[in-house]
């Protein structure tokens, strides 16, 4: 129980990765807020999570100034502190980029990007000490054909990564995972092509990971054991980037 006494707030954590990290986060003993724009699946992960501690579902857009500021303050006035913040809220659009439209391009960031940002510097204003935990992707090194905003978002939380290591030192550490194809709704081996497919199996592990394998990670960087270690973003992905 390395997390006894803090509080977390996991974006997009009704499902797949997100989940499983709020459930992870509470198994070590920290109480969880989660956010998730669509309240369906919300129910029964809160529903989960309060087996195991105090815990919260905040209806939240990521990519919305306003409801971060008001998903923030509700953490605050429910718990009275926030220790941990793990920006997982994500969206994948795949098309060519001559096909790609504006408004695409420019939700995927605004989620992505824009949703890291707007939460990150809500913590910030809230805290003075602390742990930030970005979700980026193997796919913010390797690039993806067809995928345009997604990767460019997932760099972009890379760099943000470090910046913001550097910027909140010593007191608030930031360090991102970079993972792997992971089975959730996003990626699935059912849901693929056998192209699509192929490139994902061509790893060392040749296999997909599951959404533990991110939350052990989280765990980890969330907990004592990682007190000298920030700016850093690892790879949880079966080998497909060695660093
Ligand atoms: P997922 O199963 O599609 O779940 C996405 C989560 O984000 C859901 O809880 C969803 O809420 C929430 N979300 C979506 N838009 C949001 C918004 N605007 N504001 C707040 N929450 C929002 O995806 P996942 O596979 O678990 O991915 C989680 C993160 O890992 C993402 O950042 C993704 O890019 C990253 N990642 C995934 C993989 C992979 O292979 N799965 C690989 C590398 C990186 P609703 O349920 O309400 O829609």
């Amino acid at each position: 129980m390395n997390l006894q006494g803090k509080v977390a707030l996991v974006t997009g954590g009704s499902r797949g990765i997100g989940r499983a990290i709020a459930l992870a986060l509470a198994e070590q003993g920290a109480k969880v807020a989660f956010c998730h724009p669509d309240d369906a699946q919300a129910q029964d992960t809160l529903a989960e999570l309060q087996k195991l501690t105090e815990a919260e579902s905040l209806p939240a857009d990521v990519s919305d100034e306003a409801q971060v500021e008001g998903m923030f303050d509700a953490v605050m006035s429910r718990f009275g502190r926030i220790d941990i913040l793990v920006n997982n809220a994500g969206i994948l659009r795949e098309s060519p980029i001559a096909e790609t439209k504006i408004d695409e391009f420019d939700r995927v960031i605004a989620v992505n990007l824009r949703g890291t940002f707007l939460a990150s510097r809500a913590f910030v204003r809230r805290t003075e000490e602390g742990r930030i935990i970005n979700i980026a992707s193997d796919l913010g090194f390797l690039g993806r054909e067809e995928m345009s905003a997604y990767t460019a978002s997932k760099g972009a939380i890379i760099a943000l990564t470090r910046t913001l290591a550097r910027e909140l030192a010593p007191k608030i550490l930031v360090n991102a995972i970079a993972p792997g194809s992971i089975e959730t709704d996003m990626t699935s081996p059912a849901s693929m092509s056998p192209e699509q497919l192929a490139i994902d199996m061509a790893t060392p592990l040749a296999r997909f990971g599951q959404p533990e394998d991110i939350a052990a990670m989280a765990c980890y960087l969330a907990g004592p054991q990682s007190n000298f270690i920030t700016g850093q973003c690892f790879g949880v992905n079966g080998g497909s980037v060695m660093t």
